[in-house]
């Protein structure tokens, strides 16, 4: 049954013309961050570092938004996790 409804979905998703509909653009591949520069050492100390991975609420972004494999993203949660214990990152934010 859940089978059935993805398959509908997909049909009519390619009913939309890519090109001009602003929720079907190309997304262009993310290459992970630590990945790409070998010299790029991750490190809990580093506030300026860490600020690129968490938002503005103290939160560790997904994935998705960082564009860090699966096995970096683990070492940025732990070094993030590591500054918030130290007190060098927010846990959160008052508002
Ligand atoms: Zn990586």
């Amino acid at each position: 049954m859940a089978d059935k409804n993805k398959k509908k979905n997909n049909n009519r998703n390619k009913d939309y013309d890519e090109d001009f509909n602003p929720k079907f653009r190309k997304q262009r591949k993310k290459v992970c961050p630590l990945c790409n520069d070998k010299n790029f050492v991750l490190d809990y100390k580093n506030l300026d570092q860490l600020r690129k991975f968490v938002n503005d609420k103290g939160k560790i972004l997904p994935r998705r938004t960082t564009g860090a494999c699966a096995e970096h993203q683990r070492d940025i949660t732990l070094a993030v996790k590591r500054a918030r214990h130290i007190a060098i990152l927010p846990y959160t934010t008052k508002d």
